[in-house]
């Protein structure tokens, strides 16, 4: 094994000393390519330290200096983005151009941070009565927790922490433990970029850090993003704890295409998003609903753009779609097919047999396409986190909406029609966060705020663009008058406005 993946603690890397380790593999190969260090309570405690001792100093300082260091770290990704993709593809599988397009996803959230002087405008109200004025504030809420998912290893933490500390807040951030070098890495290019030590820590591990970093008295907000079970978990914990928290779950996100939709842009939609990334997004559609009398020449369109996608290692110009993260997620999700089966739906495309030769001991898998999934089928009602796309009929637009709206998650849906009043009804009817009209992967640019509704989403913050902020930030209204002799006297009575 090549390296130990240790902890970012106050500007330098630090090996553990739990005497705990993880491997990290490469999903392609299925070779061990890492060892990684696995923090302790007590390693956690330096990390959440060494971002306390860094708050006053950071808190206190200038927008500008703040916005200069964040310029300086935006232009230090751009020219390292392809490293940076590159170690994104090695550990997550993912190929390498959907990986550039995860960090310039990422990348908007940084812009974002760059203008946090306008961000941090606050409001002014003069003369709200006589010679009395109101100022509203945002200050920082003090050391942030982020903890993040392996399907996005550089998006999603910079979803948190360009944002987090460009409003004057530290940071401790706990990556997957999957594939946690992107984050080392963003880590260290911020120390480069002029962040001072400690603003932004990382540390490295599993539940245990997670834990301490839920309980611990000196964080004080939580930014979480992962499944469902945990996120819920999450919420419950650090609110128990007193903390502000924002928790991303999981996701099935729907496609409605109706009868007037083109159906060619409708099964290019349904591929690209079902299959982009092995399935591995919150944001893929994993369910299609074909309205009407559509759905047999649909599924055939589908069908034959899944069967021609190609699988591969994600360093080969030639692949569309890399391996799974583990061997045991690729086990599960193959599960699901042959289950489907029994539960009757009809396979229309099977992948689970899928070698990819020269890659034998990677955990690869073909993309599946299930027709006529009942809903009571497992296949319809997990989130299966892999490359299986199920479509389900429906009879009317309602029915269609209804099946929506029956699910327990509410991340992202779509509708392809060509038939705009539809697509106004849907956009108002539809519950879910996130919608997308002719767009089947509908995740909001970085000034408008990512997030879903019911089991996808545990809080009242989105993440980044205003509720990103508003997240990061505390409120304080400041009500002001100077003395002034004709203000004299008194009166016990509750303050008025005239
Ligand atoms: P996960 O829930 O297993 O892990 C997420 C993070 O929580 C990791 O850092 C992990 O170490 C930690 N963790 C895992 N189990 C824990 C436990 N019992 N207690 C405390 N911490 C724990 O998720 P994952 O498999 O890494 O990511 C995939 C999931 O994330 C999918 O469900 C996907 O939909 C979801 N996701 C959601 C969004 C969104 O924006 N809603 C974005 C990306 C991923």
């Amino acid at each position: 094994m090549k390296q130990t993946i240790g902890h970012w603690i106050a500007g330098a890397a630090v090996p553990g000393d739990s005497g705990r380790t993880l491997t990290v593999h490469d999903p392609a190969t299925g070779a061990a390519t890492a060892r990684l260090a696995v923090a302790s309570a007590a390693e956690v405690d330096r990390a959440v330290s060494a971002a306390r001792l860094a708050l006053p100093d950071w808190s206190g300082s200038s927008l500008a200096r703040r916005a200069s260091v964040l310029f300086a770290y935006r232009a230090l990704l751009h020219s390292r983005r392809e490293e940076l993709a590159r170690l994104i593809s090695a550990e997550h599988g993912k190929v390498l151009s959907d990986a550039m397009g995860e960090v310039a996803r990422g990348l908007e959230i940084v812009d974002l941070a760059c203008g946090v002087p306008q961000l941090l405008k606050g409001e002014l109200s003069t003369e709200v009565s006589a010679r009395v004025d109101v100022a509203s504030l945002r200050q920082p809420v003090g050391v942030v927790a982020g903890i993040t998912p392996f399907n996005f290893p550089a998006m999603v933490p910079l979803w948190m922490f360009p944002l987090a500390v460009a409003c004057g807040n530290t940071f401790v951030l706990k990556p997957s433990e999957k594939d946690p070098s992107a984050a080392v890495l963003l880590a260290s290019l911020a120390t480069e970029a002029g962040l001072p030590d400690g603003v932004l820590n990382v540390v490295n591990g599993d539940r245990e850090a997670v834990e301490r970093l839920l309980d611990h008295p000196d964080v004080s907000a939580v930014s979480f993003v992962g499944s469902t079970p945990v996120a819920r978990e999450v919420q419950r914990r650090a609110v128990a704890a007193g903390k502000r928290v924002q928790a991303l779950g999981g996701a099935k996100n729907h496609m409605v295409v109706l009868p007037d939709a083109d159906l060619d842009l409708a099964a290019d939609g349904a591929v690209n998003a079902a299959y982009g990334s092995a399935g591995e997004r919150c944001m893929a559609v994993s369910v299609v609903v074909a309205v009407g009398a559509v759905g047999d020449d649909l599924v055939a369109r589908i069908a034959e753009r899944a069967r021609a996608v190609r699988v591969g290692p994600g360093d080969d110009p030639a692949s569309e779609m890399g391996p799974l993260i583990t061997a045991e997620h690729r086990d599960r999700v193959a599960g699901y097919v042959d289950r489907a089966r029994a539960q009757g739906a009809e396979v229309v495309v099977d992948g689970t047999g899928l070698r990819v030769p020269g890659h034998e001991d990677g955990y690869f898998l073909g993309v599946s396409l299930l027709d006529r999934v009942p809903t009571e089928c497992d296949a319809y009602r997990d989130e299966i986190f892999g490359p299986v796309l199920c479509v389900v009929r429906a009879d009317s637009y309602e029915e269609a909406v209804a099946l929506v709206n029956a699910s327990p998650w509410g991340n992202g849906a779509a509708v392809f029609t060509r038939d705009g009043g539809a697509a106004r009804r849907f956009q108002l009817e539809v519950e879910a966060g996130m919608v997308g009209v002719n767009v089947p992967v509908p995740v909001p640019v970085g000034y408008h705020s990512f997030g879903g509704w019911k089991d996808s989403l545990f809080g009242d913050h989105h993440v980044y663009g205003e509720d990103g902020v508003r997240f990061y930030t505390r409120g304080k209204v400041v009500t002001t008058r100077w003395p002034d002799p004709a203000d004299a006297g008194i009166d016990l009575g509750f303050p008025g406005n005239s």
